[in-house]
């Protein structure tokens, strides 16, 4: 008996390969048909999945160790970020996480290190260092060119592994979302999705990690004290970007990394961009937004013009889009994107709570319906009381003629 937490018993295993089609994790693989399956630790979760599919009894997991048992917390030390890019350009989440991150990283004493992976990047480390990072860990292969799930993770979770980092944060992006949970999972740490505050606990020095709940009308504040790292999911748009020192130094660390790693089930075949061409709401400094009021799709072209003067994104509330008016990407709110611009402007958008859930971070907001009694007006900076289809245009025209002084 080895010390492996999931092991395959050779005598009794028949070579069937149930437990291969049964792990969703593509963790188990057969050289060829009919040889004994292997695990590859790295992707297997320890699930149960392919014990259960075992008819002949080959497969033992050993019980879950509790993760204070199994983590010496201060083994792990630093603050990392992961560096998100596309296309190899970092995105502006990672200039916040590293604004961040280096203000814990100060709290704590520690070193500030940011994660790239992709290929052909390393000529990017430099904005990461002069932005705050002590150290910039690059994972560079032509495997990680673009997302995808489960090479980032496994690549994310082996450096975890590698270096033992205090605190591992990322964005809260689709990418971040879906990078992040897996990366928890298979390091046995826990995860706070969506934070919108972080601060270092000055007597058991711990990460808080603070983030709205039920709906936006509670403010959870979660600690990590048994796992190791501690991680976070962070709001975009929440942080200040951190600024550029010009000459600062750091260094950098290129890892070598297994093809296991790099493996995938998902191919991606090609990008399609979003057929409408309009900013994107989750960085837009200016946002207009419709509602139920706007009663068509057509409609939208009102907004569309509004945010066209104003150089600014269009978004909706949940009705607009359930009713087919407008695309998914545009959703602000509780189910669709968190948004933090200086200017929200709302029209015919009534004001739920899980449409506020999105959007009440915004500096100023502006809110254009017909009721008085609309919620969203106990929210608005400047409420008008008047019909969007009246009141859009004229701001339009107001605005077009002031900007082109
Ligand atoms: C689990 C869950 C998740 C959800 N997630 C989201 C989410 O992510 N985002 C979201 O938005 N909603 C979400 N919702 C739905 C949410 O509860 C509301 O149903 C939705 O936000 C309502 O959209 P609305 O304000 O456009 O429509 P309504 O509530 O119908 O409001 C329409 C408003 O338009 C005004 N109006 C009508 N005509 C005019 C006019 N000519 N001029 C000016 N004003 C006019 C009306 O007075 C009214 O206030 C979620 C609901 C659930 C249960």
């Amino acid at each position: 008996m080895t010390d492996e937490p999931i092991q395959i018993i050779n005598d009794k295993c028949v070579r069937c390969g149930a437990c291969v089609k049964a792990c969703p994790f593509g963790a188990i693989a057969q050289a060829e048909k009919k040889s004994f399956p292997v695990i590859d630790l790295h992707k297997c979760t320890l699930c149960g999945a392919c014990k259960e599919a075992c008819k002949f009894d080959a497969i033992t997991i050993q019980a879950k160790p509790a993760p204070s048992t199994t983590v010496t917390l201060d083994d792990y030390k630093g603050v990392w970020i992961f560096a998100e890019q596309h296309d190899g350009v970092p995105q502006s989440i990672t200039f916040e996480l590293l604004g961040e991150g280096r203000k814990l990283a100060d709290q704590l004493g520690m070193k500030l290190s940011a994660v790239l992976l992709g290929s052909g990047i390393q000529g990017r480390t430099d904005e990461l260092i002069a932005r705050g990072a002590d150290l910039v860990i690059v994972a560079d292969q032509p495997e990680l060119a673009s997302f995808q799930d489960e090479a980032y993770a496994a690549v994310l979770s082996e450096l975890i592994r590698r270096h033992k980092p205090a605190i591992f944060l990322c964005g809260a992006t689709t990418i971040g979302r879906s990078v992040l949970s897996r990366v928890a999972v298979t390091v046995r740490a826990g995860l706070t999705a969506d934070c919108t505050a972080l601060a270092i606990d000055p007597t058991t020095h711990e990460l808080l990690q603070t983030r709205p709940a039920f709906g936006g009308n509670i403010m959870a504040t979660i600690i990590t004290p048994n796992a190791r790292p501690q991680m976070a999911t962070v709001r975009h748009k929440v942080m200040k970007e951190a600024e550029i020192i010009p000459g600062r130094k750091g260094q950098v660390l290129v890892e070598t990394l297994s093809q296991a790693l790099l493996q995938c089930r998902a191919r991606r075949i090609r990008f399609e961009p979003e057929k409408e061409k309009s900013a994107n709401i989750a960085e837009a400094n200016i946002i207009v937004s419709g509602g139920r009021g706007m009663q068509k799709p057509e409609n939208f072209d009102l907004l569309r013009d509004l945010a066209g003067v104003l150089g600014g994104a269009v978004g909706a509330s949940r009705a607009a889009v359930d009713s087919n008016w407008i695309a998914y990407s545009h959703q602000v709110g509780q189910t669709g994107k968190t948004v933090c611009p200086k200017i929200y402007i709302a029209c015919g958008i009534s004001g739920q709570i899980q449409h506020l859930a999105g959007m009440s971070s915004s500096d100023i907001i502006v809110a254009i319906n017909k009721d008085p009694d609309a919620p969203i007006f106990k929210m608005a900076t400047y409420g008008i009381v008047g019909d969007l289809f009246e009141v859009v245009p004229r701001l339009t025209e107001a605005f077009r003629k002031l900007l082109a002084k």
